[in-house]
């Protein structure tokens, strides 16, 4: 079948309160072959985040005890809490044809591409500080210890910005839209993600008219 096709990788990393979880949904309500990839997580849930949804949140003793088995695709330990990538459960989905978004952070990324070379590694950036300072303010879900502690990561993660393949700022989020969904369309045409594709057309050509 000419549309058959390999499920990509798709790694959206941003500072915290740029705008990743807004735009990621966006992406996962339109594209039905995006499934998001549920990180575990020692953090405590949020007023409105669900486990097995959300997150799978974790005890530490139990995140540890994935760690060792080597359940991680990639782990790290962000504003004081861990965050891994159950690998099993992503490979799974690419093996079914599924894209994969991941929202994860710089450190995770940077260990993703051992595993994953060929995914569409994206950084998207806030407008400026003040802004960024405003959304965190603005969603209201952190207190302004953990807001300086994400103001102060902002900075280490974007000194890793030549990390990655692409860069969004996220000022108008219309705009900011339009290019994550250009690069994941993008990355869905490339050869690699498509092997039998031509192959699959010149055959249908048959011997003769
Ligand atoms: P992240 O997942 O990166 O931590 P969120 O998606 O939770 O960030 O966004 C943080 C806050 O900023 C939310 O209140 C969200 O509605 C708001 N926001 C996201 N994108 C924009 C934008 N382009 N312009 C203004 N506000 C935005
Ligand atoms: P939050 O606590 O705001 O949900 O997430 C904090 C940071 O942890 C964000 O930058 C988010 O992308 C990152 N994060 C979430 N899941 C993972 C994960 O599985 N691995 C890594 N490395 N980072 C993650």
């Amino acid at each position: 079948m000419t549309s058959e096709r390999l499920g990509q990788v798709l790694v959206l990393c941003a500072p915290s309160g740029t705008g990743k979880s807004t735009l990621s949904g966006r992406l996962l309500a339109v594209f039905p072959n995006l499934s998001f990839s549920i990180s575990c997580t020692t953090r405590a849930p949020r007023a409105g985040e669900e486990d097995g949804v959300h997150y799978h949140f974790k005890t530490q003793e139990e995140f540890l005890g994935l760690k060792d088995q080597g359940a991680f695709a990639e782990w790290a330990e962000v504003h004081g809490n861990f965050y891994g990538t159950p690998r099993a459960a992503v490979e799974q989905m690419l093996a079914s044809g599924r894209d994969v978004l991941f929202d994860i952070d710089v450190q995770g990324a940077s260990q993703l591409k051992y595993s994953f070379p060929q995914g569409l590694y994206v950084l998207l950036l806030p407008p400026s500080r003040d802004e960024l300072l405003r959304r965190l303010r603005g969603r209201g879900t952190d207190s302004e210890e953990t807001i300086a502690k994400r103001m102060g990561n902002a900075l280490k993660e974007m000194g890793r910005a030549a990390e990655f393949g692409y860069w969004i700022v996220n000022d108008d989020l219309e705009r900011a839209y339009a290019g994550l969904r250009s690069v994941f369309v993008a990355g869905t045409l490339r050869p690699a993600c498509r092997p039998n594709l031509v192959q699959g057309i010149m055959d249908g050509f048959g011997p003769g008219l």
